[in-house]
């Protein structure tokens, strides 16, 4: 492990290189390590307190009315410590521990779905590459939709980003087409962080763009940003893709995003991610009339 460390770091510093395996090195072996075990029994607990899934809402621009929610995994140490995906998705792709652990949060965002299911239109889950590359992954979603018994499921969205399907091949693509079959949503998320966006939103069988946080903040004093905000609002919606801005802080911009018509925000000013009780009392504090439920 220690050699293989040492031996990538000469590699990326141009081949042909003595390998040392220094401090730095050492402190990051050990970390990955450690992650990985924390994970391993974390997926090992009972999964509800060990690895907790939170949400947070997304709101309709115009009303402040909770349309949907993202589904954010977090994970509860066993000294009580709650820490943020951060720390231990980039172990969990890297071992393939992604697999079980997004089943887990699909599963519970259904759950937690059905038990909203006349106050939230739809639950948000975030997809990894390793997830999407695995051949059992559309199988495994249409269970979970059997099994909670969701009536619609356009009410299931799968959020990927760029990299995931940076270079499209065939059998990605059919796997999305038959994600889309199912009747489940794709999101682009974290939508203009990458560089080959509009390529992206021509190939991918999307129904909802997240524009990412570094578009929206400070947007309201920010000729360029808002001019690019209306560009994709238009090319989004001359495509069918409805729009959610992400990481909204400041009420001036979203004021802006409003006045631009994006039709949908999430970020810290609507509610950081909370566990699902103070989601609920979230939801109860501001009822959705019903038929809005699905229009983003
Ligand atoms: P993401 O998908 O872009 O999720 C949004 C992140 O932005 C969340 O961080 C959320 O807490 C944060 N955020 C939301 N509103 C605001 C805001 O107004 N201001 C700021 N500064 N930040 C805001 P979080 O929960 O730490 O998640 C980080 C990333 O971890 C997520 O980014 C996602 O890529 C990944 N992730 C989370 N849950 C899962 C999961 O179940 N599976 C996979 N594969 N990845 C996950
Ligand atoms: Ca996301
Ligand atoms: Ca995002």
């Amino acid at each position: 492990m220690a050699a293989d460390t040492a031996m990538y770091a000469a590699k990326k510093a141009g081949g042909n290189r003595l390998a040392v395996f220094n401090e730095q090195m050492r402190v990051a072996v050990k970390q990955r390590i450690t992650s990985e075990a924390d994970l391993r029994r974390a997926l090992d607990g009972p999964l509800d307190e060990t690895l907790p899934v939170w949400f947070q809402p997304i709101a309709s621009s115009a009303g402040g009315r909770i349309l949907g929610a993202e589904a954010l995994v977090r994970m509860r140490t066993p000294d009580g410590k709650i820490l943020g995906p951060g720390h231990f998705i980039p172990a969990a792709e890297e071992t393939g521990l992604v697999v079980p652990l997004g089943e887990h949060v699909m599963a519970t965002a259904l759950r937690w779905l059905m038990n909203w299911r006349l106050e939230l239109g739809y639950v948000s889950v975030n997809v990894s590459p390793r997830q999407l590359s695995e051949p059992g992954f559309v199988p495994m979603v249409a269970r979970l939709l059997a099994e909670h018994g969701l009536d619609d499921p356009s009410r299931l969205v799968l959020e990927i980003t760029e990299t995931a399907v940076l270079s499209l091949s065939d059998d990605l693509q059919k796997r999305l087409d038959a994600v889309k079959a199912l009747g489940v949503r794709i999101a682009l998320d974290d939508f203009g962080t990458g560089y080959s966006s509009l390529t992206w939103l021509q190939s991918v069988p999307a129904d909802v763009v997240k524009l990412d946080r570094s578009f929206v903040s400070g947007l309201a004093g920010d000729v360029r940003k808002s001019s690019i905000i209306v560009a994709v609002l238009g090319l989004a919606t001359s495509l069918n893709m409805t729009v959610v801005a992400e990481g909204v802080e400041e009420p001036d911009d979203w004021r802006a995003l409003a006045a631009a018509g994006c039709p949908a925000i999430q970020g810290y000013l609507v509610s950081r991610p909370v566990p699902p009780r103070e989601f609920q009392r979230l939801l109860w504090e501001t009822p959705a009339p019903t038929g809005e439920l699905l229009a983003l």
